[in-house]
């Protein structure tokens, strides 16, 4: 293959909407074995909707979520979205409409969000990185929290000056056209693997939805995990394509042979990507490995 022909490949690909960072991306769709597809934003819309609002006990759920809201507003993590959305339209409800401002905003992708608001430092995320953070999640708030969980719901802590103060829940929905563009990606030859950051329950659940098996999702990972995920199956020889949208998808998506970045999501994640396709739609993704090979073939 002339490098003339495979540019004329990137050409063809930018009319369908595919974006070809270059000639060596096209070669890398041929050998590719698996697929890792991230879960939130990817597979399911990232759009998620308001669960439930947990306080704990002597803290006002609508305090909770205002707060927790502000902090979150300064983000663009779909879970932060959610939060600050629901916590605006309670606002707007309430008082007219504003979320208090935030100052000293820190986010640790995978983690979650941290900042000052009305004087208070609030902290946003998982338990693991709390924790790290010196904040500790007391036994008796974990009952309600794990229900949640096991409900199918995406549940995060929130911290107000260094002790939980509840939690806030949320869920997601599996996007229409991602089992059949898993089916897709799998005739193509692919072995499709999930890998999250939320947790097992929400993923198995997803998982089963669009036909992925049990043994194939790696949950809880952060963004290191999700990269030693993609290692892991290339040092058992797989060539490995990985799909995703979020900052915390882009060391992974670097570490893969062929990242595929979705159009929707973060511009980290493009950068870091080797192919963007257009939108959110998984079939998008199956579309331009078939495309790739296709244009390949013609060019031999
Ligand atoms: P996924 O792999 O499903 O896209 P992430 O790696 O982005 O998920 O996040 C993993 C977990 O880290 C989330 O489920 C949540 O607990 C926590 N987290 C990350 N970002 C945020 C945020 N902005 N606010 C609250 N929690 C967060
Ligand atoms: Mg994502």
């Amino acid at each position: 293959a002339t490098p003339v022909g495979l540019l004329a490949g990137t050409g063809r690909g930018a009319q369908l909407g595919i974006l070809i960072r270059g000639p060596q991306a096209l070669e890398d769709t041929r050998a590719v074995t698996a697929i890792v597809l991230d879960k939130t934003g990817t597979v399911t819309t990232g759009r998620l909707s308001l669960d439930a609002v947990d306080p704990a006990p002597g803290r006002h759920a609508g305090d909770l979520l205002r707060l927790a809201g502000a902090v979150e507003a300064a983000s663009e993590h779909p879970l932060a979205r959610a939060i600050a959305a629901a916590a605006l339209e309670k606002a707007t409800a309430d008082d007219g409409g504003r979320l208090p401002s935030v100052d000293a905003f820190r986010s640790a992708p995978g983690g979650g969000v941290v900042g000052r608001v009305e004087g208070r430092t609030v902290a946003v995320g998982r338990e693991a990185w709390l924790h790290e953070n010196g904040i500790d999640v007391p036994p008796e708030l974990r009952g309600q929290f794990e229900a949640r969980e096991e409900a199918g719901a995406t549940a995060v802590w929130v911290a107000v000056d260094g002790s939980a103060a509840g939690s806030i829940s949320l869920r997601d929905a599996v996007k229409p056209g991602s089992r059949a563009a898993v089916e897709r990606l799998r005739a193509l030859g692919l072995m499709p693997l999930l890998v999250t950051g939320d947790n097992a329950a929400v993923a198995a659940r997803v998982a089963a939805e669009v036909g992925i098996a049990p043994s194939d999702v790696f949950a809880g990972v952060t963004p290191e995990g999700k990269v030693d995920a993609v290692r892991r199956l290339q040092a058992e020889g797989a060539t490995v394509a990985m799909a995703g949208d979020g900052v915390n998808d882009a060391a992974a998506l670097a570490q893969a042979d062929l990242g595929v970045a979705m159009g929707s999501g973060t511009d980290v994640a493009r950068e870091a990507a080797d192919l963007t396709v257009m939108g959110d739609d998984l079939a998008h993704v199956a579309q331009a490995i078939e495309l790739s090979r296709a244009t390949l073939r013609t060019i031999k």
